[in-house]
């Protein structure tokens, strides 16, 4: 079962791995954007650490709504409110429950992409952070289904994430800023589509 305590590592982890990969995250920005993205969610990501260790929620719903509330007011720009319906959507599909299951856990993915998805309305193959959020869902929930470990679900789910990110580098950009830029932003990877699989990787090294 995860507890809140599991909700909570993550989301340190999350924040570490932001913090030591923010210059690349902002440099791959620069390159098809505004060179804000590792500074966004670095800000971000320490401001829900420091909500959480203030007062953390008693259930893993309410931990993740907090972050997601957390990541709207603190990131700014086009992720902040797309990552903060991720975790809002996700911390509301958890309902009250104490602790959840694994199966509950790809619910909750499942229902934060489909957030993402209906505020900035992009498709996989648009260059953004869907490209990585969805065949993460995908894959944490057809291992959960394969009754796999908790661990090998993350990790499928982790690597799907990192492979979807990288996918992004031969796609013209079709919504966000990069999308100015038309045929110019093939070659590069999707900044968010970068830190959304660094954020599922801190997932599965908690769970490990
Ligand atoms: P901004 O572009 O406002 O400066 P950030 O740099 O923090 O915001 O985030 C940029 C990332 O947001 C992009 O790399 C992309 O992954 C994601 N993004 C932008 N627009 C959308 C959208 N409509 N749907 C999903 N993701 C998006
Ligand atoms: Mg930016
Ligand atoms: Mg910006």
């Amino acid at each position: 079962v995860l507890t809140p305590a599991f909700f909570g590592a993550w989301i340190e982890e999350a924040a570490r791995s932001v913090r030591a990969e923010r210059d690349e995250l902002t440099r791959l920005d620069a390159a098809i954007g505004d060179a804000d993205h590792g500074t966004n969610l670095d800000r971000g990501f320490t401001e829900a650490v420091r909500a959480l260790g203030e007062r953390c929620p008693a259930t893993p719903g309410a931990v993740l709504v907090l972050v997601g509330s957390t990541l709207i007011r603190k990131v700014g720009g086009a992720s902040g409110p797309l990552y903060g319906t991720a975790f809002r959507e996700a911390g509301k599909a958890l309902g009250d429950a104490p602790a959840v299951s694994a199966a509950d856990l790809a619910a909750a993915l499942t229902a934060g992409v489909a957030g993402v998805r209906r505020l900035g309305s992009a498709a996989e193959g648009d260059k953004t952070m869907v490209d990585a959020l969805a065949p993460a869902a995908g894959a944490l929930a057809e291992a959960v289904r394969e009754g796999r470990g908790l661990d090998d679900a993350l990790g499928a789910a982790s690597a799907a994430a990192a492979a979807g990110a990288a996918a992004t580098i031969p796609m013209p950009a079709r919504k966000g800023r990069a999308s100015y830029l038309g045929p110019r932003s093939v070659g590069h990877q999707d900044p968010g589509a970068t830190s959304a699989a660094l954020i599922l990787r801190a997932l599965h090294t908690v769970a490990a």
